[in-house]
């Protein structure tokens, strides 16, 4: 692999830091070395971006390239082969990539088919981020259920089961279904699921490997089973009330408010196209979500960049970058914490912070070139149109170009 000298303006670190005039040394997919010399090291390609902003390639941890992000039921799925999704998976890590997304996790999906678009990328077969998958969702029986994309367990030493089943399929972090969903027909959101034991089970299990665990949680109970659980990541979580941050703070468990998912389906709420059990869960539940994550923020609780595309209205790309924009906006963050949001703590969430997130020495050189003129921390709104990433580099290798 050709090593690449990368002259930029400004360094968006990932870490809430920046540097400014720097060289980049890109050696076998790595950064070798961050510097403010500018001579070139000879037989290296200078790539001269002097004028330009980079930051980390962005990590989207919740998406499902099993369903197709622009339509309006969730259900749709049901009516497709798994050829037929898999094939259409690689169309959305496509997307993704175009994006500026460069890792992503898929937080569930039906039969082998996450895998085999992850197989499909690693293999070169097709252009798209790093993916991880968790495989099915691990569920209550008559829980939440993930159409077809559940391993259903009752009692710790059942959950245990599934989790290393999950994990023996090779999955990269753990699912799981602490309450019932918008998305399920058959239960309520703030109903929970999982006790605290079962959580605790699998987490337990996912530990051992070096596996994280997210619990998809609405609701107080659910909420406080998760973190007291010890399970990394808590998905949505809405509304976050006082009770789960003060013991999310003290666990530390990462939030992930999945903003966009909600934002773009309560804009088309009257169109008639949503299910209607969905559109009266999320009209009970949207008004409860800024006040938490606003809290949540205020406390100092890692947030963490997932969207859940793949779901009604969320499609894959734009909406990953969107979802920065809805923490700034939303949530009061500064326009640098959704970035990190979105890289190194994301990163963490996945448990592939030693290699990925940051623009460090040692990392995997996962870069995103911006469009001239445009600085993230003044206009993050315009990345969610793909042409203002003008090139997206992928472990050294420049992958999409503008
Ligand atoms: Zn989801």
């Amino acid at each position: 692999m050709k090593e690449i000298l990368l002259k930029a303006g400004t360094v968006i670190i990932g870490d809430g830091s920046v540097e400014n005039d720097v060289s980049i040394l890109i050696q076998g997919g790595k950064i070798a070395k961050i510097s403010s010399e500018t001579a070139s090291v000879s037989g290296s390609e200078v790539l001269d971006f002097s004028d330009r902003v980079i930051l980390p390639g962005i990590i989207d941890t919740h998406v499902h390239v099993c369903h197709d992000g622009t339509n309006p039921d969730p259900a749709e799925i049901k009516k497709h082969s798994d050829e037929y999704l898999a094939i259409r998976g690689a169309k959305f890590a496509e997307q993704l990539l175009n994006a500026g997304v460069t890792t992503a996790g898929d937080a569930a999906g039906r039969s082998e088919v996450p895998f085999a678009v992850r197989s499909a990328i690693k293999e070169g077969y097709v252009n798209g981020p790093r993916l991880l998958v968790c495989g099915r969702m691990i569920t209550i029986s008559a829980g939440r259920g993930a159409y077809g994309g559940s391993n259903e367990a009752n009692g710790p030493d059942d959950v245990r089961r599934a989790t290393r089943e999950e994990l023996g399929r090779g999955a990269d972090f753990i699912k799981l279904a602490a309450t019932g969903a918008i998305s399920s027909e058959s239960t309520e959101s703030f109903t929970t699921q999982f006790n605290q034991d079962e959580l605790q089970a699998a987490t337990e299990e996912a530990h051992k490997l070096g596996k994280k665990t997210h619990a998809h949680a609405y609701g107080e109970p659910g909420g406080v089973n998760t973190v007291l659980a010890g399970v990394d990541v808590i998905v949505h979580g809405h509304p976050m009330t006082k009770k789960t941050i003060e013991l999310a703070k003290k666990h530390g468990t990462q939030f992930m408010p999945t903003l966009t998912t909600y934002y773009e389906s309560l804009q088309h709420h009257d169109e008639g196209q949503l299910p209607e059990y969905m559109v009266r869960k999320e009209k009970e539940l949207f008004p409860l979500i800024e006040g938490g994550f606003r809290n949540a923020v205020k406390a100092g609780l890692e947030i963490v960049l997932g969207t859940d595309s793949g779901m009604p209205y969320t499609p894959f790309g734009p909406s990953s970058m969107e979802e920065m924009e809805l923490m700034v906006r939303l949530g009061g963050m500064s326009e640098m914490d959704a970035i990190v949001a979105g890289t190194k703590d994301a990163a963490k969430a996945l448990s592939i912070d030693k290699y990925v997130g940051t623009i460090e020495v040692g990392k995997s050189a996962d870069l995103l070139v911006l469009e001239s003129g445009l600085d993230p921390l003044k206009d993050l709104a315009r990345l969610q149109t793909p042409e203002s990433v003008e090139m997206v580099i992928l472990e050294g290798k420049p992958v999409i170009k503008r």
